[in-house]
């Protein structure tokens, strides 16, 4: 870590930062940060940020001479909060970078899509479905995130298409029902189960295998008759489903399944 330094910034018009630089150990260590004036600031500030690296923010009129000594006397933050940005930067740099996808498969339900964009005058983009599975995204397709929007919205409407048959035949199969049902794009549940009896589905799971949404499908309609994680609840799982424990485990791995496009849409 010694001699690592912070990236320097480019100097931006609004909020203009001033640059510095602190040996902060004599041998090698040098640290290099800004300095960020702010008539908000009442007191100053340490910022680290993966983009920016270390800004001080300091009062209007703060006497600049002063930072150096407020830096030294939080060494052990600055550490930290460095090796922080620099795992927040290596992450950034191997994560995908986000673009529309050449192929939607719906593993759940054997479908798989061809995407073409089509550009039009509209300002709005749409996803409509044609033959031999292509998918065809029409208005302002250099517009990444209204592209990914409109595919995210037509996966909305796959899963109600899908999803919804698909629990009322499991409900048929194992004699529960529910209320009413709703498509979500959660990040961080399949499924959810209101006391009101309303069965909340993610349309992520047309994107894993059908025996874990079938396995969703009946962990939410046992949820009808005992709104816990009893084990009362979980014997009447496994009378539907036997493979239950693997399912379980198989299903918390299964994020890595959806694509990030649609992880990137809410
Ligand atoms: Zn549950």
């Amino acid at each position: 870590m010694a001699g690592m330094a912070l990236s320097s910034l480019p100097p931006d018009s609004k909020n203009p930062e001033d640059g510095a630089t602190l040996t902060l150990f004599p041998r090698n260590l040098v640290l290099d940060y800004s300095i960020r004036e702010s008539a908000r600031a009442k007191t100053v500030r340490l910022n680290m940020t993966p983009e920016r690296g270390l800004v001080v923010v300091i009062p209007a009129g703060y006497n600049r001479k002063r930072v150096p000594a407020i830096i030294e006397s939080k060494q052990l933050w600055i550490k930290k909060a460095r090796q922080w940005a620099e795992d927040q930067r290596r992450q950034q740099a191997t994560r995908p970078q986000l673009a529309v996808p050449a192929v939607i498969d719906l593993q759940s339900v054997g479908e798989s899509w061809t995407v073409a964009s089509h550009r039009t005058a509209s300002s709005r983009a749409t996803v409509r479905e044609h033959k031999n599975g292509l998918l065809k995204i029409s208005g302002p397709v250099d517009d990444l995130q209204a592209c990914l929007s409109a595919l995210s919205r037509w996966t909305g409407r796959k899963a109600r298409t899908h999803l919804v048959p698909w629990l009322e035949e499991m409900g048929d199969q194992t004699g529960l029902g529910c209320e009413r049902v709703i498509i979500g794009n959660q990040s961080s549940r399949w499924g959810s189960c209101s006391p009101s009896g309303t069965i909340s589905l993610n349309q992520k799971l047309l994107f894993l295998p059908d025996r874990l949404v079938r396995y969703v499908l009946v962990h939410e309609l046992c949820h009808t008759v005992h709104m816990n994680h009893s084990k009362r609840f979980w014997s009447r799982v496994r009378q539907h489903e036997p493979a239950m424990v693997d399912h379980r485990r198989e299903l918390g791995e299964s994020w890595q399944l959806v694509p990030p496009w649609l992880e990137s849409t809410r």
